[in-house]
């Protein structure tokens, strides 16, 4: 059987792409203020691996809150960038695009140990979803093979060559880095941890 990637053009599902080959590439423009720079890079990461990319283009912008939106954060979100239930909601567009292509039973995504902090992040939600989407139509599941690794050490495992990984997009507020939010700082963090070791 095979597996879809839902490859958001970060570094972590870049870098899982690059070590795991799956049979197909799943982006999705949810209305997230980065999209278009985070589909450029799924497409070019895409490319060099010669994965066969779908686009989906679903607008949830006016779900979302904080800076992946532009909007203030919700009272009592965990983080400056939460999207309630985006993950639930990725992992089922993912799905149902997955159903298209024959033989495609598990989505992977990209989580690292560090996003167990996360309420969607962790193994408990992974199972949960996997039983509720083999409950339904197509018995598809969910899985993380990262999940034990922290982002540096997935782009150490996986081999991805540096010039591949600065195709990578991971800031939340925009288009271009602007070099301050959570995802940026994460981005950056993991380049100088590897500078160390390259
Ligand atoms: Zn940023």
């Amino acid at each position: 059987m095979a597996q879809a990637l839902l490859l958001s053009g970060g570094m972590d599902s870049a870098a899982l792409a690059w070590w795991k080959r799956p049979a197909l590439a799943i982006n999705i423009d949810y209305g997230q203020r980065p999209a278009a720079a985070e589909r450029e890079a799924a497409r070019m990461v895409s490319q060099e691996i010669g994965l066969p990319l779908e686009t989906v283009q679903i607008d949830l912008s006016s779900l979302g809150s904080g800076t992946l939106v532009g909007t203030p954060a919700l009272p009592g979100a965990p983080t400056p960038e939460w999207w309630p239930y985006r993950n639930q909601l990725l992992l089922t567009f993912a799905a149902a695009v997955a159903l298209r292509h024959c033989g495609i039973d598990t989505i992977w995504i990209g989580s690292v140990r560090e996003d167990h902090i996360n309420g969607d992040g962790n193994p408990e939600f992974r199972e949960a979803i996997s039983k509720l989407m083999k409950l339904q139509e197509g018995s598809i599941g969910v899985d993380a093979p990262a999940a034990h690794l922290s982002s540096t050490e997935l782009v150490e495992v996986s081999g991805v060559p540096p010039d591949v990984l600065g195709w990578t997009h991971s800031c939340f507020l925009s288009n271009e880095p602007c070099l301050d939010c959570r995802g940026c700082a994460k981005h950056l963090s993991v380049l100088n941890a590897l500078r160390r070791r390259w």
